[in-house]
């Protein structure tokens, strides 16, 4: 009998297969699931941890490198990016180069004039990988067409009518979730004799341990105590859009973890400067404080 040696690959204690050569099957995951341009990988990250060992095998053992690679991939969380066309803040559509979304912008400030498109290019990430294969520059092109000639319309035919502060996005971000349904306990920018300042966010009052829901996608940040917040976790959601939830009495999520929107993050608490159960919620547009009761539905 001719032997081999031979890695024999186990993922969280099972063993899933053999590869030839560890370091160039490693070099292949980092180049597909960490660097991999085409595919707009911004990061990846492996949520189980591969075991190699080394083995003497029969030499007619098969190896298995596509299957374990596969394997791995479908355990590794991927952020992709994107570039959104904006058009006044807002993301409308999104292209996969940097390169597509400059030629469409040029494109639009010719046809309409810059003075009436104020659109611009923002990066962005997501999760779905759907979102980057189902990219149609053609369709972009002419949806964002649509939109523009749509605008310019309304100029012209539309009296001014005062319009409501209320907005769907802040700086392109949907504020999806309400993330606690309760009363009212103190609104944005009131006084109160607990604090020596104008409230900087809204606070809704509910039963302890009452879950409290991430307003909209995004990543973790923060998650632990803070000197009047208590127990607090802090959302980024791109584009400067940052969520504070503090008071809690149970924090479920670990910073670096991404969230979407709607999942439960933590739990209604009097932790830190607060007088009964209630979530502090904030919102920051590149840090400063705005009124949550603008943006929430
Ligand atoms: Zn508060």
């Amino acid at each position: 009998m001719k032997f081999k040696p031979i890695y024999t690959v186990s993922i969280e204690g099972e063993q899933v297969g053999y590869i030839g050569d560890k370091e160039e099957f490693e070099a292949y995951i980092a180049k597909e699931l960490y660097n991999n341009e085409e595919e707009n990988i911004a990061y990846s990250e492996l949520t189980v941890v591969p075991k190699y060992e080394l083995k003497l095998v029969n030499k007619q053992e098969e190896t298995q490198e596509e299957s374990i690679f596969a394997k791995l991939k479908e355990n590794t969380q991927i952020t992709y990016y994107q570039y959104a066309i904006a058009q006044n803040g807002e993301n409308k559509e999104y292209v996969n180069t940097l390169q597509e979304a400059e030629e469409i912008v040029d494109a639009l400030n010719n046809e309409f004039g810059e003075e009436n498109t104020n659109i611009s290019i923002v990066k962005t990430y997501t999760n779905s990988k759907e979102a980057v294969n189902s990219v149609e520059i053609a369709t972009v092109s002419q949806n964002l067409k649509n939109i523009l000639t749509e605008t310019t319309k309304k100029k012209t035919t539309e009296t001014k009518t005062a319009s409501s502060k209320k907005s769907d996005t802040i700086n392109g971000i949907r504020i999806a979730v309400t993330p606690v349904q309760g009363r009212i306990s103190s609104r944005y920018g009131s006084n109160s004799s607990v604090r020596n300042h104008t409230h900087t966010g809204l606070d809704i009052a509910a039963t302890s341990g009452t879950p409290i829901k991430a307003a909209a996608d995004g990543t973790i940040t923060f998650s632990g105590t803070k000197s009047g917040y208590g127990k607090i976790i802090i959302i980024d959601h791109g584009n400067g859009v940052e969520t504070y939830y503090g008071h809690c009495s149970k924090l479920y999520k670990k910073s670096g973890e991404y969230v979407s929107a709607g999942d439960v993050i933590a739990a209604v608490g009097s932790t830190g400067n607060s007088t009964g159960p209630h979530l502090h919620f904030e919102i920051r547009l590149n840090g400063k404080y705005v009124n949550p009761q603008n943006y929430l539905k």
